[in-house]
């Protein structure tokens, strides 16, 4: 004997149904079998809506109605030869019929009880089983059998608690007699009858509890679950892409993962298969062949310490506090008399051990009913103060981790806790069974799909982390970026790991979210499509979106871009700056970006601000937290003034050097940042800054060169006034040609204090030597303290920066 149940999507239609009449014939061969079956995908639903609408006065109810009975009479033409459909037809539409009939009384009395709504959606599965009978028997004997005559319940309509007694010995004296020749019966799931002989239900979702009851009651050898997945998988595959099957799972893990919100299963039908030991399978009805997951006592470790992780919607928290709780006995039995006595179901409990506070979760349509009650019951104590009146939070979900190994293994809620504070999910309340095979955490509702992602990642893909970048800017560096991003994609994920997704860019003038990540292959094409932009929604959508690892790159030079790095840091996405601003403002502001990325756990990095991708700013971290003093910092840090030094000697006109600077990417947009010593200004008060030095802007020197003249009006008018100045420009080089001196603008920062400004340099020094647009920093320190750590290269360009950017979105990673 073997039960298989099929659920709502495995009879949705006709093409469905065909599915499951050769699973069952494929699997019914040698065996007698019960088939359990869900009414149509999607009835259930229509029919209560069909309910409200009649108890609500809204004559749409018929229309509904109208809808239902075709969907039925199509299945049944599709499914059936024409010469065999009349009996079936005129039985569907009888069906309808009394359906009608409950509809009417419904809309004529303005009333719709749990009794009569019960009555209304036992229709689905009633029409669904005779229909899926019908097509049985066009193959093989089969009967058809109302399950509301076997299986016996309370009366307790909506979700029926079962006789389990009077049940076993109908379900045996039905299926065992030795009058019935059948070997295949079909019956309606989710349906049953109190002892009067009302229809009740056994909950949504509870075909499941059918399947397991007639199959606990008659030792079946197996039961089989057949739905629209392969299996039960380790988390909801609707909010996990990466979900996994599970091949094998205890009953313990398999009833902690349902009643925590794992739908597949109907929670209580583990239950009465667990007593008996039957071994239950989860199988897809659209993909026969996969393994599915077997349900059994004793499963075979998988190689993670859990076995899967689910979560809950619509929970609201009720917490009782107060000092006059510590040491007495007797506060929580009535805490949970009160909540059972309005027949209301904890699915959580924590209290701290200083005694002064009890929480429990509970379904949110329950919450305003338990602080009601849960109030009265502690009307006295909360008059005398002794209790604070009940706080009832909602908006809250669970979400938790299971599997029967965690017992045997420390470490596993470090782990989980560990990851939800990394990814910013504040835990509001936590409770571990003392079986030690879950351990639950209440959280905000919006952080769930998060929350099981990062869970999901870190205890089951050891594959990959995935990263979902906002890049603001995509011109020259934010460009490259990009195409780097896509170059490497695939090296990433195999030797790091580390799975790159660009799920937002913005520009001034468009933006572009997608959670599910960018084609990189056509991003200017989707992005010209975007949106109008505006930064502060680019934020909030981040934010909103709340993507596990999520990093912030600024690849524009912008001020108010560098303004909303705070807001970043605070809901734990991490930041990379290319952009120069937030660190060389007020010494303030600068400090406050850095303790909020500590205090929130994420990175604030910003490699390219000085040197573009040389690694500056990490050598100089690295020599400092290996407990090294910097003395000196001596520095050529402009790429643009290298340059134009480099090429200037007279023989073309200086403003024409800088122009070239510009055109070839190496200039800040205004280039006089660069030729007023600004930029380098700014770059050595941050280095001087991660030295530990508490310095700002005019703390800094600058022997400037170019004339004040040159700093009125736009670039194209500074270009006009440069060539005006040739003959200074031709000096300053000649001056120094004479003393056989190159001129390099030189950044220096020793014993606190920072200048930056032209200098003549000898072929002696270390900066002579410095070619092109290259950059270079001298490092003296203790352990450097007369031949300096140098570190020297390109200092300005597209590809290097964006390469420095790159590998700072690898350090947050
Ligand atoms: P049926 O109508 O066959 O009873 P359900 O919709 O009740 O099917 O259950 C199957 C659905 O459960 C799947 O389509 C899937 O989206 C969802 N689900 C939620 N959590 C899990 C999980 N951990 N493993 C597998 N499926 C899950
Ligand atoms: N049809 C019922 C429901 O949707 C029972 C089931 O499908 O399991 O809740
Ligand atoms: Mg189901």
């Amino acid at each position: 004997m073997q039960v298989l149940k099929f659920g709502g999507s495995s009879v949705a239609n006709a093409v469905n149904i065909q599915k499951v009449i050769s699973i069952v014939l494929q699997a019914g061969k040698q065996d007698s079998t019960i088939v359990v079956v869900s009414a149509l995908g999607g009835i259930t639903d229509t029919l209560l809506d069909c309910g409200a609408k009649a108890a609500n006065g809204d004559e749409g109810y018929k229309e509904v109605l109208q809808k239902i009975e075709t969907r039925h009479l199509e299945t049944v033409k599709s499914l059936i030869p024409v010469t065999q459909q009349s009996s079936i037809l005129s039985l569907v539409k009888k069906t309808c019929n009394e359906l009608e009939d409950v509809c009417t009384g419904v809309f004529l009395l303005g009333e719709l009880s749990s009794r009569t709504k019960d009555k209304i959606v036992s229709f689905g599965e009633l029409l669904s089983s005779q229909i899926i009978a019908h097509a049985f028997q066009q193959h093989t004997f089969c009967t058809w059998k109302d399950s509301r005559e076997l299986i016996v319940t309370d009366d307790n309509f909506g979700s029926a608690k079962v006789d389990f007694e009077e049940t076993n010995n109908r379900v045996h004296k039905f299926f065992n007699s030795k009058d019935s020749l059948s070997k295949l019966f079909v019956t309606p799931g989710f349906i049953s009858s109190n002892k009067h002989g009302a229809g009740t239900t056994l909950g949504r979702g509870g075909s499941d509890y059918t399947a397991a009851i007639f199959a606990a009651a008659l030792s079946a050898d197996a039961l089989q679950i057949w739905t629209d997945v392969s299996g039960m998988m380790t988390a909801d595959p609707r909010l996990v892409a990466n979900a996994k099957n599970i091949p094998h799972i205890s009953y313990q893990e398999a009833m902690e993962l349902s009643h925590f919100g794992a739908k597949v299963i109907y929670p209580p039908t583990i239950q009465p298969v667990m007593t008996k030991q039957i071994p239950t399978w989860v199988k897809n009805t659209f993909a026969p062949d996969d393994f599915g997951t077997l349900i059994e006592t004793a499963p075979l470790e998988n190689g993670s310490l859990i076995r899967g992780i689910s979560s809950m919607n619509n929970i609201a928290l009720l917490s009782l506090e107060g000092s006059g709780m510590i040491g007495i006995p007797g506060f929580s039995k009535r805490l949970f008399e009160a909540l059972s006595n309005e027949k209301i179901n904890v699915i959580l409990i924590t209290q701290s051990s200083s005694e002064h506070s009890i929480s429990v979760a509970l379904n949110t349509f329950d919450a305003d009913k338990a602080k009601e009650a849960v109030d009265r019951q502690f009307d006295y104590e909360i008059k005398l103060r002794v209790l604070e009146p009940v706080t009832v939070e909602k908006d809250l979900a669970i979400v938790a981790v299971v599997g029967d190994h965690m017992r045997s293994h420390p470490g596993i809620s470090g782990k989980m806790f560990g990851t939800l504070g990394r990814n910013g999910v504040s835990v509001r309340a936590i409770a571990q069974g003392s079986s030690e095979r879950n351990i639950s955490a209440v959280i905000a509702a919006k952080d769930v799909r998060k929350a099981i992602n990062v869970l999901h990642e870190d205890f089951f893909e050891t594959t990959y982390k995935q990263i979902n970048l906002f890049i603001a800017g995509t011109g020259n560096v934010g460009g490259k970026l990009l195409a780097q991003l896509q170059q490497q994609a695939d090296f990433l994920q195999e030797h790091l790991r580390v799975q790159l997704k660009v799920a937002g860019l913005a520009t001034s003038k468009k933006m572009l979210v997608r959670s599910e990540g960018i084609d990189l292959g056509n991003w200017q094409e989707l992005l010209s499509e975007g949106e109008k932009s505006n930064l502060q929604q680019f934020v909030d959508q981040i934010k909103n979106n709340n993507l596990r690892n999520s990093i912030f790159v600024d690849i524009t030079a912008n001020e108010t871009v560098a303004t909303v790095y705070d807001q970043l840091l605070q809901s734990s996405v991490s930041v990379v700056a290319c952009n120069k601003i937030a660190c060389s403002s007020r010494y303030q502001n600068y400090k406050k970006l850095k303790d909020l990325a500590r205090e929130y756990n994420v990175s604030f990095l910003f490699e390219t601000n000085v040197g573009a991708g040389l690694p500056v700013i990490g050598t100089l971290n690295d020599l400092r937290r290996s407990g090294d003093t910097i003395k000196k910092i001596e520095a050529v840090l402009s790429g643009t003034l290298n340059f134009v030094f480099n090429n200037y000697d007279g023989s073309r006109p200086f403003a024409e050097v800088v122009k070239q600077a510009q055109d070839e990417g190496y200039t800040e947009p205004d280039p006089r940042l660069d030729l007023s010593g600004t930029d380098v200004m700014r770059k050595i008060m941050i280095l001087a800054r991660e030295s530990g030095e508490k310095i700002e802007m005019e703390d800094i020197s600058n022997d400037v060169f170019l004339p004040a003249s040159c700093m009125d009006g736009d670039v194209p008018a500074f270009y006009e006034e440069l060539k005006k100045h040739e003959a200074h420009f031709k000096k300053l080089y000649d001056d120094a040609a004479a003393k056989k001196c190159k001129l390099k603008f030189v950044a220096k920062f020793e014993n606190g204090k920072a200048s930056v400004g032209l200098q003549h340099i000898n072929e002696q020094h270390d900066l002579y030597h410095l070619y092109g647009k290259d950059n270079i920093v001298l490092f003296y320190t203790n352990r450097y303290p007369s031949q300096p750590l140098i570190v020297k290269g390109a200092g300005a360009g597209a590809e290097v920066t964006a390469s420095g950017v790159f590998a700072d979105i690898l350090r947050a990673v």
